[in-house]
């Protein structure tokens, strides 16, 4: 990824891809305090548009809020930085990363007397989970690894640190011969995905965890939610329980890079039919229709580029 030609923003410039580097004492990588975004453009009728900026570029504040990182850039700046590189690249349907981090003036814990810094990349990325798990659902595993407890790590914050954890999740899963993991919070209930926020649907009700099971509060979940809302579909967030998800008529990941792949399977227990359900289709062809353009009632989720 590193070695490709194309414009990276980088602490308010453009610089070419290959040089878009940092030095090895950078206090992040060590400690790993620093904040991120996952965000997506899509190619619509009226050209390529960012999903959600906004929101996006809200919650990568309020991530460096919660790790006490004083934000060297306007949200204005960093909405600015997203639509350029995209522009820059000339993508049509890209995933966006920007990301937060405390720079190498000194080491130690205390990240005082550090610069912040950030960077937006763009780079074209298709289904997270792939094309074929879109259309006919994954197979997904209970995590042997818990969630983070809401007072480890702050949960509300997409922090760079939160994802050793889901790392760890997901190559359990993965080297196991699954697809994705989904992982349990501190006292056991259904918390979220390695990477994705998780839906039920058991008697045409749809079900997700509140956010105190430590899931992220995703704008792809938020989505959801809207979505269902339109269609007339109850959605209540509770404390669900792995064996809910067993029993379930229909199961669903959700995400920025995930968007929404059906789940077909946990732990080897076939999920209702064991392939994408009827309310889950509906979700995903409204959500695919959402971020294309095709529905005029959220075209102010659409920044153009
Ligand atoms: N949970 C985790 C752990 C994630 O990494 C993501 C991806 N950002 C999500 C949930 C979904 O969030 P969003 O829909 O905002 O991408």
């Amino acid at each position: 990824l590193a070695d490709r030609d194309g414009k990276i923003w980088m602490d308010g410039e453009l610089v070419d891809w290959r040089d878009a580097k940092i030095h090895v004492l950078t206090h992040t990588l060590h400690y790993g305090c620093g904040a991120f975004e996952g965000v997506r453009a899509y190619k619509t009728d009226k050209g390529t548009a960012i999903f959600r900026l906004e929101e996006h570029t809200e919650r990568l504040f309020n991530s460096a809020k919660i790790l006490r990182m004083p934000m060297p850039f306007s949200k204005e700046q960093l909405n600015e930085a997203q639509k350029q590189v995209v522009r820059e690249n000339q993508l049509e349907s890209c995933y966006l990363r920007p990301l937060v981090w405390i720079g190498s003036e000194k080491l130690g814990v205390s990240p005082k007397g550090n610069t912040i810094h950030a960077m937006v990349a763009a780079w074209a990325w298709g289904a997270y989970l792939g094309e074929e798990g879109l259309k006919r659902g994954i197979r997904v595993k209970t995590s042997s690894y818990t969630r983070h407890h809401v007072n480890i790590t702050m949960t509300q914050a997409k922090a760079v640190s939160n994802y050793s954890n889901s790392i760890l999740a997901n190559m359990e899963a993965t080297e196991d011969g699954y697809d994705e993991a989904l992982l349990l919070d501190a006292s056991g209930f259904v918390s979220e995905g390695a990477g994705e926020n998780v839906f039920v649907v058991k008697g045409g009700v749809i079900y997700t965890p509140d956010l105190s099971a430590g899931a992220l509060n995703g704008i792809t979940r938020n989505t959801i939610l809207h979505i269902a809302k339109d269609l007339g579909i109850e959605v209540v967030q509770k404390r669900i329980t792995r064996d809910e998800v067993y029993i379930a008529e229909e199961a669903f990941f959700t995400g920025t890079a995930a968007e929404v792949t059906p789940i077909r399977e946990l732990d080897r227990v076939q999920i209702g039919i064991g392939s994408r359900g009827p309310i889950t289709e509906k979700i995903q062809s409204a959500f695919f229709d959402i971020v294309n353009g095709r529905n005029p009632k959220y075209a102010h989720w659409l920044t153009p580029v």
